[in-house]
């Protein structure tokens, strides 16, 4: 009888792709194979073996397996399961999961599980001088047995803890159980947070034990680690950023997802856009092992699982060593231009907040959510502003260490700066502030203290993030700008001042969470103020005094601000009262994505009615010379959503057939922020 395998490509185009099995080669699902594709050959993993064919497929054009290229099995089928079901519920092709899963080297064909290097670098490392875990804290230790007590009848349990309440401890406590109990662990974080304070802390305690994976580490490495946890010879703790989600546990007892409420756990650009949080418990589930979600600003769809009783909670209210909540203080933006009251974009009383810090030899964080030195230039005369040629987007200025350009934050086009406008010859002026701008306003405003900026630009760089947050950590650094990147889970001792310098630009961002999103990342950032011995202070301008996220951040009060949103959530039809799904559709031509947009609308709404939208434009309706169309479903809760994806993936391979959409990409978004 013929043998036959279902094979994954690293392809987008189907699922499987069926090859036929020659005689005495052994091959089993996980096996990592050599296959004919066209007139080349791709690594691929075989996910079934099977006599029958399915229907419709002919025999003769079937080709056989080249080879097989390892001794063992690469992937587990836990793995294979989690990638089916990540296929079905992201609706996207399998291949683009396997894609994503595995490390660039398991697919090429000369790389070997056997061969491949056994003395890793480890052998090379210093040794490293252990050390216990800290004794908890009564708060800590009262935790630690609530989430154990939580965990005989709930598989998920939030941690709630505000910031500095040392819940990286109460992590290591739990870890250590698991692995004394022969257990592997996970312990998810935001990729920003692994080259600093964390894994120093984590290898302290745990050692050779722990193993670090994230994109950042060489793909070699990367393939190295897989082989390790797949061959459990190391790696029973694995830090690492969402990817880690799918290296070979064969005995996970425990995911930790620490600051479970960050946007970047969720995958935008390529497929599967997928959320790790979620695919972690998922991965929990099937291993039978125990899930921690931990944060001081937990996301509002966790924080409805745990008042539901679905997850069980446990909460920390007390800072570490009796630190107290960080003061916070709102400075009038209308007030202080109306008085005329300001340096550039530092009002008065800022200004002389921060000179006072400093005097007392103290550190401040200033903190503005856009890089660059302004986001636009204008004409003085006709108001015309640069764009960027192949994006529907103003071209944001940058003065720094490269010198004065503009680029587009969408594809990275760049010119040089305008000095007169190209339309009218009149005089170009920027308009707003970015850290670069605000970078050199502070230098003028403080000649003699040391500034340091923490972007995207400033540290792309290799180990320039680390060098930052080390100069800063040791005092050779008193003021530090940044964007997002400085609330990012970073202990400070002698930061007695944060402030934020223009908080409305992150209330008016086109999503449903853009409230709950700046509610965490000022939350976040304030927890960065005041560490040791006394109170610290954050400092808010803002043009909106009365916008209710600020008042309840000036009170810490995240369960009142949960509950007011989770309110206009169920009054607005939005997660996670309802499943969303969104379709993003692309062409080069404007009036071929509008036509497709308006056919498969026609199509969608034949089959889910009102829960789809109108087509939609979105805020940048061209990027890299692609138009963009948008169509949202709203699924409620009650429905049977697995069945409406299968009627959607039915309906996009339809339409993709025929015009208007051939041609198109259509791509679907679940869940999206
Ligand atoms: P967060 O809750 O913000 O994640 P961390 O776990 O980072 O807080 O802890 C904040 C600080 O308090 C860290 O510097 C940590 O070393 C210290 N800390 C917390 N718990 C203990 C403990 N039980 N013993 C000693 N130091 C602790
Ligand atoms: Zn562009």
């Amino acid at each position: 009888m013929p043998v036959y395998a279902d094979v994954i490509l690293p392809l987008a185009i189907q699922d499987t792709y069926t090859y036929s099995v020659p005689d005495g080669m052994a091959v089993e699902a996980g096996s990592r194979v050599l296959v004919p594709l066209g007139r080349k050959e791709v690594v691929g993993i075989v996910c079934r073996k099977t006599t029958d064919l399915p229907e419709g497929i002919d025999k003769s054009k079937i080709r056989p397996l080249t080879s097989v290229l390892d001794a063992q099995l690469v992937v587990t089928e836990e793995q294979l399961r989690l990638w089916q079901w990540m296929s079905g519920y992201y609706l996207c092709p399998i291949g683009d999961v396997l894609a994503a899963a595995l490390p660039k080297k398991v697919l090429d064909r000369q790389y070997s599980f056997e061969h491949s290097v056994r003395r890793t670098s480890r052998l090379s490392r210093p040794p490293i001088n252990l050390h216990p875990p800290f004794p908890l804290t009564p708060q800590q230790d009262r935790a630690a047995s609530e989430i154990r007590q939580a965990w005989q009848d709930k598989r998920v349990v939030l941690l709630h803890g505000v910031t500095s309440s040392g819940k990286t401890e109460v992590y290591i406590h739990l870890i250590e159980e698991q692995l004394q109990q022969g257990r592997q662990v996970l312990y998810l974080v935001p990729e920003i947070a692994l080259t600093t304070q964390l894994t120093d802390r984590l290898e302290r305690v745990f050692g050779e034990r722990l193993l670090v994976y994230h994109s950042r580490v060489s793909d070699g490495k990367r393939a190295e680690a897989y082989r390790q946890v797949l061959n459990h010879s190391a790696g029973q703790v694995v830090v690492g950023a969402r990817s880690a989600v799918f290296l070979p546990f064969r005995n996970l007892g425990l995911v930790i997802v620490d600051e479970e409420h960050e946007l970047s756990y969720k995958q935008q650009d390529p497929a599967p856009r997928y959320h790790a949080r979620s695919v972690a418990v998922m991965l929990a589930s099937q291993m039978n092992a125990h899930v921690l979600l931990g944060t001081a600003t937990p996301a509002i769809e966790t924080q409805r699982n745990a008042e539901t009783g679905k997850y069980g909670i446990s909460r920390m209210t007390e800072r570490f060593a009796g630190l107290q909540m960080p003061r916070i203080t709102l400075i009038d933006l209308n007030r202080q231009y109306h008085r005329k009251e300001m340096y550039g974009h530092l009002s008065d009383p800022l200004v002389d907040r921060i000179r006072e810090e400093l005097g007392k030899g103290k550190q401040v964080i200033l903190f503005q959510n856009r890089r660059g030195y302004a986001p636009y230039m204008q004409c003085t005369q006709c108001g015309s502003v640069p764009k960027c040629p192949d994006c529907d987007v103003a071209l944001t200025v940058h003065r720094n260490l490269r010198g004065s350009y503009m680029q587009c934050h969408y594809c990275g086009y760049e010119s040089a700066l305008l000095s007169a406008c190209p339309e009218c010859g009149g005089e170009m002026r920027v308009h707003g502030l970015g850290t670069e701008r605000l970078e050199d306003e502070v230098e003028k405003l403080f000649p003699e203290a040391r500034v340091a900026r923490m972007d995207l630009d400033s540290t792309r760089k290799k180990d320039a993030y680390q060098e930052i947050i080390r100069s800063f950590s040791q005092h050779e650094v008193d003021i530090l700008i940044g964007t997002q990147m400085v609330t990012k889970g970073l202990h400070f001792d002698d930061v007695s001042l944060v402030a934020v310098l223009q908080a409305d630009s992150l209330f008016n961002q086109p999503s449903f969470c853009s409230y709950e999103r700046a509610f965490q990342m000022l939350e976040q950032v304030a927890g960065r103020a005041g560490r040791k011995g006394q109170q610290g202070e954050v400092i808010i301008q803002t043009f909106d005094t009365g916008h209710p996220v600020l008042e309840y951040l000036c009170r810490h009060d995240t369960d009142g601000f949960y509950h007011w949103q989770i309110q206009e959530r169920e009054q607005f039809h939005f997660p996670p009262f309802v499943h969303l799904i969104t379709l993003t559709l692309k062409h080069r031509d404007e009036q071929r994505v509008a036509d497709a947009a308006k056919s498969l609308r026609q199509r969608l709404t034949a089959a889910f009615g009102n829960r789809c939208s109108a087509v939609m434009q979105p805020s940048v309706t061209r990027i890299q010379n692609l138009h963009i169309r948008q169509i949202q479903l709203r699924i409620e809760r009650t429905a049977p959503v697995s069945k409406g994806k299968q009627m959607i993936r039915q309906i996009l391979q339809e339409v993709s057939m025929t015009l208007p959409c051939k041609g198109v990409t259509v791509q679907p978004d679940i869940d999206p922020l």
